[in-house]
């Protein structure tokens, strides 16, 4: 089960495809670490909790987080969706050593990182901050010598959808364990992008074809082609994990079943600072049939 929660909304990046808008935004989280806590809890066997964002680094008493996290809750194993970019005396900078040793003290295990070509130009390009690839293969190397298994996290765009399996050949030359491939939404930037970073259905799924022919040394999942290949690692194919093996709480503490979903008020299971929250989550999961929501 997975369990992912956005931690505020701030990033420093600028991504054409963000769905979030995050860097217009500086809000931290508006519910309280306790309901979080009461929230995993209160859902039964081993959980996987990523922290997202917008940039979950910036997020202030991040490690103070994370250990009460470790501490309170004895079932979980601790993960982060970020960018590898921090910010630090005055300027955006790489994940150093030193910090990537206090995230794997605070018992954090696995990263994935945002990458959107094994280019620097083409990386750059869609993060708009000039350095953002130097920075993220820095943070990389210094997540790995830490211990924290470190993954990429990969939206399929215009750009480099012809060239996607040489995002994957990098990835495997620098010791990551999966290339998650993801569908664009059209949200946020990504709407306004569209015409320059916008790919149909077909071409999304001719790039998981693709990558299905290699002979891949990773693991590959793919968000929203369920028929193809499982969304995520233990999930089953043809069964979106969506609400059942995954549920998603934004920034306001409403909790949707799935990222890809957030947007559309019809897919809220409710607040977690609710009661009931959870029989509201398992009367919402009587009504899933195990089909795409994205
Ligand atoms: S809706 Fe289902 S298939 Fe689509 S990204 Fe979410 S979990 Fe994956």
């Amino acid at each position: 089960m997975e369990i992912h929660f956005e931690i505020g909304n701030q990033c420093l990046l600028k991504c054409r495809h963000c769905s979030s808008m995050a860097s217009e935004l500086k809000e931290q989280k508006k519910y309280p670490e306790q309901d979080m806590i009461q929230l995993i809890k209160s859902i039964e066997g081993k959980k996987d909790i990523y922290l997202t964002g917008g940039e979950p680094l910036l997020y202030t008493n991040l490690d103070r987080m994370l250990n009460n996290l470790r501490i309170q809750i004895s079932d979980i194993r601790l993960g982060m969706f970020t960018t590898g970019i921090v910010w630090d005396s005055g300027e955006a900078r790489s994940i150093s050593e030193e910090y990537a040793g206090k995230l794997a003290d605070c018992d954090l295990k696995v990263c994935y990182l945002s990458v959107y070509s094994h280019l620097e130009q083409e990386h750059d390009w869609m993060t708009r901050l000039q350095g953002s690839y130097k920075m993220l293969n820095e943070s990389i190397c210094h997540l790995q010598a830490v211990g924290i298994e470190t993954r990429f996290n990969s939206v399929v765009t215009r750009k480099n959808m012809f060239y996607f399996n040489d995002i994957i050949e990098f990835a495997e030359n620098i010791g990551i364990t999966e290339v998650r491939i993801l569908k664009l939404i059209k949200h946020g930037r990504a709407k306004e992008c569209w015409d320059e970073i916008g790919v149909t259905e077909q071409y999304y799924k001719n790039v998981i074809r693709n990558a299905l022919k290699r002979k891949n040394k990773l693991r590959i999942t793919a968000s929203g082609a369920i028929d193809m290949l499982s969304c995520r690692n233990d999930c089953k194919r043809n069964i979106c994990p969506a609400g059942a093996e995954l549920i998603y709480v934004v920034n306001n503490g409403d909790i949707f079943p799935c990222a890809s979903v957030k947007k559309k008020a019809e897919y809220k299971i409710g607040n977690i600072g609710e009661i009931d929250i959870v029989k509201k989550w398992y009367m919402f999961q009587t009504e899933l049939n195990g089909e795409m929501l994205c």
